[in-house]
């Protein structure tokens, strides 16, 4: 298990480089994010990564320089490992696109357009969070946390 080479990772990188990176990685068109208050801590901060960009996914990690991320392509080889593309492209979350797909009907969820606005809506967020969540593609979100900035006190 190579945990422990992030956690050293983590305290040894330098987060103004980090952050000044992260900037251009951001997608800007991901539903701002309102107050999520009843929604459990675990998938609202899947979806403040999502937003920022700052997610355990391999585009971020390998921005970031995190070893054992030797690319920031999706296993599926058509682009880069973020949020956004499992979401909406990834060939192999097809079947999960099309029951997430169900879920968010009538809305549709073709576009990065559809998923601004259904990210902008706490219910809708709240289903594509937990959908974030199931794929399994995500075992390092806390670590994206961390990166992201350090928690709020209290
Ligand atoms: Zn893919």
């Amino acid at each position: 298990m190579y945990l422990p080479r992030y956690i050293r990772w983590f305290h040894a990188v330098t987060p103004t480089r980090g952050r000044r990176e992260l900037a251009a990685e951001s997608p800007p068109d991901w539903g701002a994010c309102r107050r999520y208050d009843d929604m459990l801590k675990h998938e609202a901060s899947v979806l403040m990564q999502a937003r920022t960009g700052r997610i355990g996914l391999r585009s971020f990690l390998f921005t970031c320089r995190v070893p054992d991320v030797p690319t920031p392509l999706c296993n599926c080889g058509e682009g880069r490992e973020t949020a956004e593309h499992l979401i909406l492209y990834c060939k192999d979350l097809e079947e999960r696109q099309e029951q997430l797909a169900r879920q968010l009907a009538p809305s549709p969820l073709r576009t990065r357009r559809d998923l601004a606005a259904l990210t902008a809506k706490k219910d809708t967020a709240r289903v594509i969070a937990k959908w974030l969540l199931r794929t399994g593609r995500l075992p390092l979100y806390k670590l994206a946390m961390e990166i992201g900035g350090p928690p709020e006190p209290g």
